[in-house]
């Protein structure tokens, strides 16, 4: 099996060059081909010797997986379907992208794991249970492949999966979203949304300078918990705490995600609570109506509740807005996608 060069830095693809025989310098020729020319192939690397290219084909392959499959919808929101090729016999094959224009816009949502295992109620991708981490390639090959390729402007972590749970494949790829030698992207395009793993929050807070989205759902601890099992190992509330030690007042922006349940978390009891919880801090909450999953209690609560809800907030002093979603109409829209999670809405 060949190792892939997707996702590798020029310092390590300098090693492999000098290892097929090429000069040092190649490395940076590679990652010039791999991130800013998008070959899909080694043989396209035509500033490398004929040789060279044969030497580096013979253990390494560029690594892009391709799409399946892609749906427009009627707002113009596209999914594309990509392969899970390390699939277990009868577990989840593919994994889905989201791209969702919007004006000038153009917003990727990328998976990050093919399923989940953080448990999440409301969620589908929680129910599928986990099928596997994605590598740094198959991650950036979301953003390599799609028609879209080169006018993408903004990308969320907000796909199937939890990020943070596979910190060190999702930090490869902001490292090459970002780095100059990679797609040159500023942080401010780059969106990370968490259910709040604190060990790799922290690690994400202090590494990155890319924003910040927490699913929090619920104020309260045990409402939260019923929702959400990751209460339990890391309590919104200590979330909140790393969160406030870092600086969201200048360019890196923090938000909440809050899926609204009608006659569970959307009563002014649970606004005048979570409006108390964000007192002081520099953020948003973004609201969400929830998209119906089978055997799950609790239904969206309607558009008058939500309005009410962000103007209570509002009247607190916590900027809130209602989301709006795209995509219904092909099943790309927040926690709608055959497997996609509710971590927030894109
Ligand atoms: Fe996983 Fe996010 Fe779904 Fe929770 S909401 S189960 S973290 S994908």
């Amino acid at each position: 099996m060949k190792t892939v060069l997707l996702g590798k830095t020029p310092a390590e693809l300098k090693e492999i060059a000098l290892s097929c025989g090429l000069p040092g310098f190649a490395g940076g020729q590679i990652a010039r081909w791999l991130y800013q020319k998008k070959v899909r192939d080694i043989d396209a690397m035509t500033d490398l010797s004929k040789e060279g290219r044969a030497r580096l084909g013979e253990q390494y392959e560029v690594g892009m997986t391709l799409p399946l499959d892609v749906q427009t919808s009627r707002d113009g929101t596209r999914k594309y379907l990509f392969p899970f090729a390390r699939a277990k016999e009868g577990g989840l094959d593919s994994i889905e992208t989201v791209m969702i224009p919007d004006g000038d816009r153009k917003t990727l949502c990328v998976s990050s794991q093919a399923g989940c295992k953080m448990g999440c109620r409301f969620c589908m991708t929680g129910r599928q249970g986990f099928h596997g981490s994605l590598t740094a390639a198959e991650i950036l090959s979301q953003y390599l492949a799609v028609e879209e390729s080169d006018g993408l402007t903004n990308t969320v972590f907000m796909g199937m999966g939890e990020p943070l749970d596979n910190w060190e494949e999702v930090s490869r790829v902001i490292t090459v979203l970002t780095a100059d030698w990679g797609f040159a992207w500023s942080p401010k395009r780059i969106t990370l949304s968490t259910i709040g793993v604190l060990p790799n929050l922290k690690k994400y807070l202090d590494e990155s300078r890319c924003h910040l989205a927490v699913s929090l759902h619920d104020p309260f601890p045990a409402e939260r918990l019923a929702l959400m099992p990751v209460e339990k190992a890391y309590p919104i509330r200590d979330v909140l705490e790393l969160i406030r030690r870092y600086d969201f007042t200048g360019q890196r922006r923090v938000s909440f995600e809050y899926t609204m349940f009608s006659g569970y978390n959307d009563s002014p009891r649970h606004a005048d609570e979570l409006a108390r919880m964000l007192k002081g801090l520099e953020c948003r909450v973004n609201l969400i109506r929830f998209h119906q999953i089978p055997d799950f209690p609790y239904s969206t609560s309607d558009t008058g509740a939500m309005e009410a809800f962000r103007e209570r907030l509002e009247r607190r002093g916590v900027t809130a807005t209602v989301r709006t979603s795209r995509g219904e109409d092909i099943f790309a829209a927040c926690g709608l996608l055959a497997g996609t999670h509710s971590h927030g809405d894109a």
